[in-house]
């Protein structure tokens, strides 16, 4: 299977699916609960990898690396939007790739978000605010969400256009699944120990991106 993030979702043939049921509930088996709303996998330590800088995953973690190792990390400013837009995924919820992904050998290749305009200074800082923001207060990044939804008449929000889960990333969801369940929440993922903490609910759609790199865990490191 080789379907990365950025397309839309597709039917997929039941070896497809039965790998996905296999990968989320061995990743289930491994995760403990460390307070009421954040739950943190007891994933292996990651094998550190070199990213090449030749492809695009490994250009854009440098950059953003490079752009914000001498900028205070903000939150966003309560007149800034929360969701990003563009003609790939609509509006959505962005954070970086640098700090959430683990990029496979597919994304590194096919990524569409570490090119054009999400790879623009700019769209970077939003980025890391939007990740600051869901940090500091989900449940508060989730309403602000809920909010814009309204005020742009939506019909969905995809979350992670680009970048992936981490631990106030899921509790943000499944704050914004339970009090707003008018509100369909496309969620893309490429990581099973955090697919697994989205809690269900009928407005909460998980697209699993998984080639058969998924598995793999690493860290990015640069030679
Ligand atoms: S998981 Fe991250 S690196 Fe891979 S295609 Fe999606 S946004 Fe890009």
């Amino acid at each position: 299977m080789d379907n990365p993030c950025p397309q839309f979702p597709r039917k997929w043939q039941e070896s497809d699916a039965a790998a996905v049921e296999a990968a989320v509930a061995a990743a289930k088996k491994g995760v403990s609960k460390v307070s009421s709303k954040i739950i943190l996998p007891n994933s292996s330590p990651r094998k550190a990898t070199k990213l090449p800088e030749s492809v695009r995953v490994g250009k854009i973690v440098r950059k953003t690396r490079e752009l914000l190792a001498s900028e205070k990390t903000e939150l966003l400013g309560s007149y800034e939007n929360v969701l990003s837009f563009n003609k790939v995924t609509g509006h959505s919820v962005n954070v970086p790739i640098a700090e959430t992904c683990k990029p496979t050998a597919v994304c590194m290749k096919t990524c569409y978000f570490a090119v054009g305009a999400p790879s623009w200074s700019n769209s970077l800082r939003h980025q890391r605010k939007v990740m600051a923001t869901m940090k500091a207060d989900p449940a508060a990044f989730a309403e602000r969400v809920a909010l814009e939804y309204d005020s742009l008449s939506l019909s969905f929000i995809r979350w992670n256009g680009g970048g992936d889960l981490f631990a106030e990333n899921v509790a943000a969801i499944n704050h914004l699944g339970k009090i707003r369940p008018d509100i369909p929440i496309w969620v893309v993922t490429r990581l099973p120990e955090w697919a697994s903490q989205i809690e269900q609910a009928p407005n909460v759609f998980i697209h699993f991106s998984l080639d058969k790199y998924s598995l793999i865990a690493v860290a990015i490191s640069f030679a």
